[in-house]
């Protein structure tokens, strides 16, 4: 049950943007059962792109959600990398163009720019990987991509975060189903990890359970998160943990 995010563009490497796409993405994933394992960001490069989708791949994640470079310009290059890392090719997709076509009447209409028209630029944003289903872009012009590959569930959406997060919502989530999944924020008034560490390990060793732990409150606590997929299994290792002396709040 486990998950990767990929997140793509020069500019999250130079550090000129903050990568706030992998962590609202993880986020989400997180909530819904999954464990995400790895976060990886490489910039607008084929070869980067194919060369770590590969690699991704040969860890055989459930699900592998990508971010960035969808759009117009001759940086976007993410459908070609990805097409190619899965030995596709990129065919058109009429109804994407058909939408793209729309998008810039629309803005065209609105006045926020004087040609409607579809040009090389805009018409490249219909191209996905052969056996693609298109993920519907409401708050932008490029569609994603949804691809099952050996068991592994590719998407592949835009980078601008708000066109990334209506995608995620309203074409990413649903098509995960709804997993049982519990997480159990507490605060052990404990203030040395050190002292924590084994009996977390022993909980770990025993339950079928997640921990996080990060010290809180001016050295009073320790925030523990439990996670797990029934609140009895994480019931289980709290009084476990109870039983070994530590007490907990709820945070
Ligand atoms: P568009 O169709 O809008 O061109 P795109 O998929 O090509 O989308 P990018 O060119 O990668 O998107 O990025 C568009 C904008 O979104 C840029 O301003 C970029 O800084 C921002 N952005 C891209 N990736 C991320 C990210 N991981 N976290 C936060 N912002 C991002
Ligand atoms: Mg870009």
């Amino acid at each position: 049950m486990f998950a990767e995010v990929l997140t793509i563009g020069d500019e999250l490497l130079t550090g000129n943007t903050v990568d706030s796409n992998s962590a609202f993405i993880a986020k989400k994933l997180t909530e819904r059962g999954y464990w995400v394992r790895r976060k990886t960001t490489v910039g607008d490069d084929v070869g980067e792109i194919k060369a770590v989708i590969r690699e991704i791949l040969g860890r055989k994640p459930e699900v592998l959600v990508i971010s960035g470079g969808l759009g117009p310009t001759h940086d976007d290059v993410t459908m070609v990398a990805v097409a190619e890392a899965l030995n596709r090719r990129l065919v058109l997709c009429d109804d994407c163009l058909e939408k793209i076509r729309a998008f810039y009447e629309r803005l065209y209409r609105e006045g926020y720019i004087d040609d409607p028209k579809l040009n090389e630029a805009r018409r490249k944003m219909a191209y996905l990987p052969e056996g693609a289903e298109p993920l519907e872009n409401r708050e932008g012009a490029a569609p994603g991509a949804y691809i099952e590959h050996e068991g592994v569930k590719i998407f592949v959406l835009p980078g601008m975060p708000r066109e990334m997060k209506a995608m995620l919502e309203n074409e990413v989530l649903p098509r995960l189903g709804s997993r049982k999944f519990v997480q159990r924020k507490l605060l052990a008034e404990i203030t040395d990890e050190s002292k924590l560490a084994p009996i977390l390990n022993e909980t770990l060793k025993r339950f079928n359970v997640r921990i996080h732990s990060s010290p809180k409150g001016f050295g009073r606590y320790i925030g523990i998160i439990l996670f797990g997929e029934s609140e009895e299994e994480i019931e289980r290792a709290k009084a476990f943990m109870e039983g070994k002396g530590i007490r907990f709040e709820e945070q």
